[in-house]
């Protein structure tokens, strides 16, 4: 299993950084984990065909993790894609397909049949992958509720399991303590190390993880104790680096 990083800046966009995207090989399965702007040119870049993708998955609806889906979809429907695409969505996918139609980008017309689902769903139509909830966007939840919003507060991580080992997406997480059970023992670990404190990247040296690879910035206080990461087990991410498990 082979896996690139095509982003790993944060929301603040930064000139020599791309965003979010995470694009994963499993034999003859291609598959994308987010989607932030300027992801399809990273695609193309690196020769993806418009009928290669088998599925994408968007962890949670920041911008700097779903900007870059509307242009992809445009992409295919005019490169002339027919395989279809299973999309799946951290919650609310009706409204991602009201936004297509906001921009005149008509699922109708697409040769390709899109299956729109939610994360939940991702292991019933690829049993390699699995998801679980995390702690992102909690922090959301005064203003959603003083508002009456209709956001669910919902952001997922992603794991990749082959026979030789197991990859797993963190994607944007508040802690690594909400997905500890989920990434313990794993081969690869790519992790958020812009969000969650110093202290929560350091402790994965404890869950038996043989590779952390550290992305999406680094808080200030990962920079300030920077040389307690064990050379060895944690690196930082480079962008186009083909990782394999
Ligand atoms: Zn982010």
């Amino acid at each position: 299993m082979d896996a690139i990083i095509l982003g790993t800046g944060s929301g603040l966009p930064q000139a020599d950084k791309n965003l979010s995207g995470l694009l994963v090989r499993k034999h003859d399965s291609l598959v994308l984990a987010d989607c932030g702007d300027g992801c399809t040119k990273r695609l193309l870049e690196l020769k993806i065909g418009a009928d290669d993708l088998d599925a994408i998955f968007i962890t949670h609806y920041h911008p700097d993790h779903v900007s870059g889906l509307f242009m992809l979809l445009q992409w295919l429907f005019l490169a002339g894609r027919t395989k279809a695409l299973y999309l799946f969505l951290p919650e609310r996918p009706a409204a991602i397909i009201e936004i297509m139609q906001l921009m005149y980008t008509f699922i109708q017309k697409f040769k390709f049949k899109l299956q729109v689902l939610d994360m939940e769903q991702a292991e019933l139509y690829f049993d390699w992958i699995t998801t679980i909830g995390t702690d992102h966007l909690l922090g959301y939840s005064d203003i959603i509720r003083e508002h009456n919003l209709s956001n669910q507060m919902k952001s997922w991580s992603v794991k990749f399991t082959c026979e030789a080992g197991v990859l797993v997406y963190s994607s944007d997480i508040g802690t690594t303590d909400c997905i500890a059970g989920f990434i313990k023992g794993v081969h690869t670990l790519i992790v958020d190390a812009g969000h969650p404190e110093a202290d929560q990247i350091l402790k994965l040296k404890y869950l038996d993880i043989h590779r952390v690879i550290l992305t999406h910035g680094i808080s200030n206080s990962l920079e300030i104790r920077k040389q307690e990461l064990e050379e060895g087990l944690f690196l930082f991410a480079k962008e186009g680096h083909v990782y394999r498990v």
